[in-house]
């Protein structure tokens, strides 16, 4: 069974009901090794479009339907025609079917501009075998904080920022994570310029202070992360508390544990913050083990 699997998507109005023949024929499956994409396409010349990743664990895609949800918030963010619900499911589906049953994939779904002056949106499915995460899910991250250079209320002044929007514009998530390797860590933890705590490059974060976990709330600069959100019911469901808010920078320096969390990695423990040391909790494993079932 191959391990990766594209699929280019002829975009459907959101609203357009088709029977499943009509469905399947919006798909074309293609060699990713091929070239696919125009040279007009924006989202290589501007990185003009938005973006999801989740994971396929044994077969199974976690999660589908919010990430569908947040694509769906970031073409709004973006302008972007509403993608149709029920094609993405069919092309999640498609891929899911084609892969490994067992073992663990990425699945990227895009949707672009398409071509400047063009007729019409790109979007592609491409599904591919995730990178090993062992290591950062049981050894742990250190990570730095750096200057998002923005303050907490910049997403509601400058809306055209598309701040909180999964766009595919990630070269500054990019150099965050190199800056951080140039200070010798594994990866950045972002903070506004008002000393407010945001996420990872690619990760939300988590903070437990006692028996209380806490992440930063989606103030609509920081992306409502389907992991944390996924991870924070069930915490609620096995009775720890849990709080959204915003959370000042000088909390990390009292955090007892913090994790980044993200659809691929999961639940990888932070080990140390700017030079201070953390210890793994050792509730990782089962906070992994429950990311890893099947989860919708
Ligand atoms: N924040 C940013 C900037 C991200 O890029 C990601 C994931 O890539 C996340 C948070 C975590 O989101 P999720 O848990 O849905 O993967």
């Amino acid at each position: 069974m191959p391990d990766t699997f594209t699929l280019l998507i002829d975009p459907l109005p959101y609203d357009a009901v088709v029977d499943d023949q009509a469905l399947q024929a919006t798909f074309r499956e293609v060699d990713a090794a091929e070239p696919a994409l125009r040279v007009g396409e924006l989202s290589t010349q501007r990185g003009d479009g938005i973006f999801e990743t989740l994971a396929v664990v044994d077969g199974h895609a976690q999660e589908l339907r919010p990430h569908l949800a947040r694509l769906q918030n970031s073409a709004r963010i973006c302008d972007l025609p509403a993608p149709h619900l029920g094609q993405w499911e069919a092309a999640a589906a498609r891929a899911a079917a084609a892969l490994p049953d067992t073992g663990e994939q990425a699945l990227k779904l895009v949707l672009s501009r398409g071509v400047e002056h063009g007729p019409a949106p790109t979007a592609w499915l491409h599904a591919f075998p995730a990178a090993d995460q062992t290591r950062a899910r049981t050894e742990g991250l250190r990570v730095v904080t750096l200057d998002r250079g923005f303050d907490l209320g910049t997403p509601d002044r400058a809306p055209w920022l598309l701040l909180g929007a999964k766009t595919l514009s990630y070269a500054v998530n990019m150099a965050a994570i190199r800056e951080a390797h140039r200070r010798g860590a594994d990866d950045a933890l972002f903070v506004t310029s008002d000393g407010y705590v945001m996420e990872g490059p690619t990760s939300s974060v988590i903070l437990r202070h006692g028996d209380v976990f806490s992440t930063p709330a989606p103030s609509g600069a920081i992306l409502r992360g389907t992991t944390q959100v996924s991870l924070f019911e069930h915490l609620a469901e096995i009775g720890e508390t849990t709080e959204v808010r915003d959370i000042p920078v000088s909390e990390l320096e009292t955090a007892d544990a913090a994790w980044l969390v993200s659809s691929i990695r999961m639940a990888a423990p932070v080990r140390g913050i700017d030079g201070r040391e953390l210890p793994v909790d050792p509730r990782t494993a089962a906070f992994n083990a429950y990311l890893l079932s099947p989860r919708d």
